[in-house]
């Protein structure tokens, strides 16, 4: 008994690596990645001493050409298991530019094709919900929240609002934030006027050089409640689909005042993240879910019967090489 506890928690954290291809315009004579097989990522690690390489070994690894229905299919048993009950994270993670948020959401100019994880993990949550119509009635709603410096802030408000919220536990929603708007959907449709406004939200103050998307945590939060039509019993799933902030190391020695309180913040909360994910696959007793806004938020769909993938995003340049090396070891820690 105790023996198929311990495998289903092990069992309850993946992850993925994808590794975007070259943008067009960039010359690709060589790539920081040598080969990808069966879960196994090879990098190419060249130094003063000659050719290098170094393998890390993953649930899945998607190359380049990798499309967006393809990543999604193997994360369609998740979406089931919200629907079920269970609470379920999935975060991406990389440096600026990696492509995480082409992951979850997509390119800028989105087409039907290039939807990324949010929009299908809702259309499909939509369609199973309505296969299961004669036996469930299921209610769903989203919120929409950012993390920036370790604050919380609504990204589905129509006035510009700015207030700070907090993360508050409740008998019947867990870790949550009540004071964020809570919006009910009921087709795809409504998810993208939503997913519209709060990216222009979460773009607010952002200039080219200055875009503060990428030093904030996205968060999409999506709550199922159904209810068994026969029993009248209610079951209650909830999904966080979670863009992180760059992952990468900013040089102390030139950054001084915002940028580097920033900088300071998304290393807390990411080491945070990865102390309690790593303490998860140890199957450590104490789990460090207070360090950090994220780990709080999260703390009910990491851990215990919930169902977490993390997705961890690399970029194919040889410059990256440093950045992607310190993702893949972030990653491996908890693989
Ligand atoms: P991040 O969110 O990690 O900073 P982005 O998702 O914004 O990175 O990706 C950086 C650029 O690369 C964007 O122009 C994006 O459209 C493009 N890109 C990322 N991943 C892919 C991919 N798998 N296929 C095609 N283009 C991609
Ligand atoms: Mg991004």
């Amino acid at each position: 008994k105790l023996y198929n506890q311990v495998q289903d928690l092990k069992g309850s954290i993946r992850v993925y690596c994808r590794v975007r291809p070259f943008l067009s315009g960039q010359s690709n004579h060589f790539s920081a990645v040598d080969h990808i097989e069966e879960g196994i990522i090879t990098m190419n690690t060249p130094s003063r001493h000659g050719k290098g390489q170094r393998s890390f070994s993953f649930n899945k690894v998607f190359g380049p050409s990798a499309s967006q229905a393809e990543v999604f299919s193997d994360m369609q048993p998740l979406i089931r298991s919200v629907l079920d009950g269970y609470n379920v994270c999935i975060f991406a993670y990389g440096q600026t530019g990696s492509g995480k948020t082409f992951t979850m959401t997509g390119p800028r100019e989105l087409t039907e094709k290039s939807q990324g994880v949010n929009y299908r993990a809702l259309s499909d949550l939509f369609q199973i919900a309505n296969q299961r119509k004669d036996t469930f009635s299921y209610e769903v709603s989203v919120q929409m929240i950012e993390i920036y410096n370790e604050q919380v802030r609504d990204l589905l408000v129509t006035d510009g609002t700015n207030r700070r919220l907090e993360i508050r536990n409740s008998s019947h929603r867990g870790h949550s934030v009540p004071d964020a708007n809570v919006v009910p959907v009921s087709s795809t449709f409504d998810v993208i006027d939503l997913m519209n406004l709060g990216q222009k939200n979460r773009a607010v103050g952002a200039t080219a050089l200055n875009d503060r998307s990428s030093r904030s945590h996205s968060c999409l939060t999506v709550h199922v409640q159904g209810r068994d039509l026969t029993s009248g019993a209610i079951l209650r799933g909830c999904m966080h689909l979670v863009d992180l902030a760059g992952s990468e190391r900013v040089d102390k020695s030139e950054v001084t005042g915002d940028r580097l309180k920033e900088a300071q913040h998304i290393n807390k909360s990411l080491s945070a993240l990865g102390d309690v994910i790593a303490s998860l696959a140890q199957k450590n007793p104490h789990v460090p879910y207070r360090n950090s806004k994220l780990t709080q938020l999260l703390q009910d769909s990491l851990g215990g019967q919930a169902k977490t993938l993390m997705f961890v995003h690399i970029s194919p340049e040889p410059d990256a090489i440093g950045e992607s090396i310190s993702t893949l070891k972030f990653a491996e820690r908890v693989a």
